[in-house]
């Protein structure tokens, strides 16, 4: 079993980096557009409270896009994170080291591919 070297983990941990300012710019745009849409003067005026929450809620939950960044950047923090205490690369279900092509085709992979798609069932 191959694990990763230095030059690699440093390239893996600035993509990282770089995945995570985008995703927050992303969640911050969106985070703005609903802002913006909720506003807005020539909305509908609703004035029950718990109908004006549910609209808010769909709105966000609708939004698949605004979940799935959402969804990626736990991901990627926690691969950050796992990085800062020394246990990237490591599977956090079984211990044992993932694959390096993997994790540079997936630099957020938590998982080895068999714990994954155990995971996934
Ligand atoms: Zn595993």
């Amino acid at each position: 079993m191959t694990i990763l070297n230095a030059t690699q983990r440093e390239q893996l941990r600035a993509t990282l980096e770089d995945r995570k300012e985008v995703l927050l710019q992303e969640l911050e745009a969106v985070q703005h557009s609903h802002l913006r849409q909720a506003a807005d003067p020539d909305d509908r005026v609703v004035d029950d409270p718990e109908e004006q929450a549910e609209r808010l809620t769909g709105e966000v939950l609708s939004d698949a896009e605004a979940r799935r960044d959402h969804d990626e950047l736990v991901l990627v923090r926690a691969a950050l994170a796992r990085m800062a205490e020394g246990s990237y690369g490591l599977c956090i279900d079984c211990g044992k080291a993932i694959a390096v092509p993997r994790l540079l085709a997936h630099p957020a992979a938590a998982r080895c591919i068999a714990c994954q798609s155990q995971f996934e069932k």
